[in-house]
């Protein structure tokens, strides 16, 4: 909306699609219904982008987040999965899914390390404070334009932007079975699509029953060590204190997740 009214000079939009049995339906279809269309019609360039691997017995094909963690035989945990004490482990998808792709597209469009892509990464003034661990990559030169903007942006302020545009608030945008949700997430995942809900305990059990092949602890995608379905009641029934905001702490810095 910003750049349908130039109030920020933007004119290409990058929407790098982790998969479309990866991220939330509820984005993918925000995205068909909403954005694309609206997109369109004020002359803006939304690209969708896709991991293809370029090597490999599937080069060239899409490769989806969900299928990879899925794979038969697979030890690849690309996902933050959190250990016994509750701590996130190491992830190489938002590198994999997102940030690599975006790399590929800006290159390919002739971004380089002497012709350097101005990059504009939505992170409101709410969230000012992942702004700080962000490293540059060496074609791009990053700019926040909800931050520069004058005066700055907070979440609600774009709510009320998109709002007054006569389209509904977008969900934030992330992979649906992330093990950076709050506990919060997760319950109103239970109450409102327990079919996501229970698909996202399978995932847990298949990582869980391969972990048990070779030998190696449980992980989880809660901080609770306990099994998605044990550790999270429906929304609702839920204590105030289970949710303390400590997880945003571990959330994407680099802007590719999450906003
Ligand atoms: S939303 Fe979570 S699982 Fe998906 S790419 Fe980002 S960090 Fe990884």
């Amino acid at each position: 909306m910003l750049a349908a009214t130039g109030r920020i000079d933007f004119r290409t939009f990058l929407f790098s699609n982790v998969g479309h049995d990866s991220e939330h339906p509820g984005t993918l279809d925000y995205i068909e219904r909403y954005a694309a269309p609206y997109a369109a019609r004020h002359g803006i360039e939304l690209v969708e982008l896709h991991r293809r691997p370029t090597r490999g017995r599937s080069a060239g094909q899409v490769e989806t987040l969900y299928s990879r963690l899925m794979r038969d035989g697979s030890r690849s945990l690309p996902i933050p999965v959190r250990m016994d004490n509750g701590a996130p482990g190491t992830r190489s998808c938002t590198v994999d899914f997102k940030i690599k792709n975006i790399g590929r597209w800006l290159t390919a469009n002739g971004a380089s390390d002497t012709n350097k892509a101005t990059v504009g990464i939505g992170i409101s003034l709410d969230e000012i404070h992942r702004v700080n661990a962000r490293r540059a990559m060496p074609y791009e030169v990053p700019v926040y334009p909800l931050l520069d903007h004058d005066p700055p942006l907070r979440r609600q302020d774009c709510e009320g932007i998109i709002r007054s545009a006569g389209l509904p608030v977008p969900p934030k945008s992330s992979c649906w079975f992330c093990p950076f949700h709050t506990p919060q997430r997760w319950a109103e995942m239970r109450r409102d699509e327990p079919d996501l809900f229970a698909k996202a305990c399978h995932l847990e059990d298949t990582l869980n029953a391969r972990r048990d092949e070779l030998g190696k602890d449980h992980v989880y995608l809660t901080r609770f060590a306990r099994p998605l379905a044990d550790a999270i009641p429906v929304a609702g029934a839920m204590l105030p204190i289970f949710d303390v905001a400590s997880d945003d702490d571990a959330l994407c810095d680099n802007g590719a997740c999450f906003t």
